[in-house]
């Protein structure tokens, strides 16, 4: 097994990488939440520069060619302002950075804020329902989500369960009933959907727009967050699977997922179709509509 693991990582040369999940944010709300990892988690995040140019650069000499990025708000009254943000970020580096939208659900026109988002060059939205505690089944998100699926946007989730509803219905259950009225709605579960990750995979054949990402489930290798998840299961999905990171909120180097996943015994296909192929299907039309605009000489 040695022989043949070694074989792939050899064989498997990353020349290209897609990132669809990386975190820029205001610089005042970028302070605030690592000082919250720092305290809460007694994290040392490698990457210290917050500045989208610094962070940019550091993929870009990373092999990653494109990424998508996102913020969150996590209280009403600063999703507007937040999306600006993202919509100026993106351009400003050129489309290198995706950006997702960000809608709060106690806001007066959460609907209006998405609009303008999509208008303004934002290709989804962020869903962190355990900062935001606002959840993807909430009614209200409707027509935000038929908005999505009608511009061909994707929404990055991060699910949690909300505490009222912890014994009348499950997480996977949740999902399949958003998706069951937004079937073609782009979904992708961070962080492989967390420990309901087996019943997502088994939810695939049926929902085609499902989509793990693997951000930290491959962070650290001697402790997997998810050590059921098995080569074997990965080659299933391998369609399903997109690389993503959570950069440069990690306390560990850029890469590290990357080198975990080489070196386990996955063939070089799956290997490209997670790395960047998939990315590119999920990212359809958005790199085209925003290629990197180079600047001339
Ligand atoms: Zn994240």
């Amino acid at each position: 097994l040695k022989i043949q693991r070694d074989e792939h990582a050899q064989v498997y040369k990353v020349t290209s990488l897609i990132d669809i999940h990386v975190h820029l944010h205001p610089l005042k709300l970028f302070r605030a939440i690592r000082a919250w990892f720092n305290e809460h988690q007694k994290w040392d995040f490698c990457f210290k520069d917050l500045n989208p140019e610094a962070i940019a650069a550091h993929l870009q000499s990373q092999n990653v060619e494109r990424f998508v990025f996102c913020s969150y708000a996590h209280k009403p009254g600063i999703a507007h302002d937040i999306n600006t943000w993202i919509a100026e970020a993106s351009k400003a580096l050129k489309y290198h950075g995706l950006g997702l939208a960000t809608v709060h659900l106690g806001d007066q026109d959460p609907v209006g804020d998405m609009e303008q988002a999509l208008q303004d060059g934002c290709i989804g939205l962020k869903i962190h329902e355990v900062v935001q505690k606002i959840y993807i089944d909430d009614v209200r998100f409707d027509a935000i989500l038929a908005m999505i699926e009608k511009a061909q946007g994707m929404v990055l989730l991060h699910v949690d369960q909300p505490i009222d509803r912890k014994k009348s219905v499950t997480i996977p259950q949740r999902i399949a009933s958003v998706l069951d009225k937004h079937p073609e709605l782009k979904l992708v579960l961070a962080h492989f959907g967390g420990k309901d990750v087996l019943d997502f995979m088994k939810m695939t054949d049926k929902y085609k727009n499902i989509w793990l990402d693997t951000t930290w489930v491959f962070g650290n290798a001697a402790e997997p967050a998810l050590p059921f998840v098995t080569d074997e299961l990965l080659e299933q999905q391998s369609d399903r699977l997109v690389y993503g990171t959570d950069f440069p909120l990690t306390p560990w180097p850029y890469g590290r997922e990357l080198e975990n996943l080489r070196s386990r015994g996955l063939g070089p296909a799956t290997l490209q179709k997670l790395f960047h192929d998939n990315a590119v299907r999920l990212l359809d039309p958005w790199l085209d509509r925003y290629r990197i605009s180079i600047a001339s000489p």
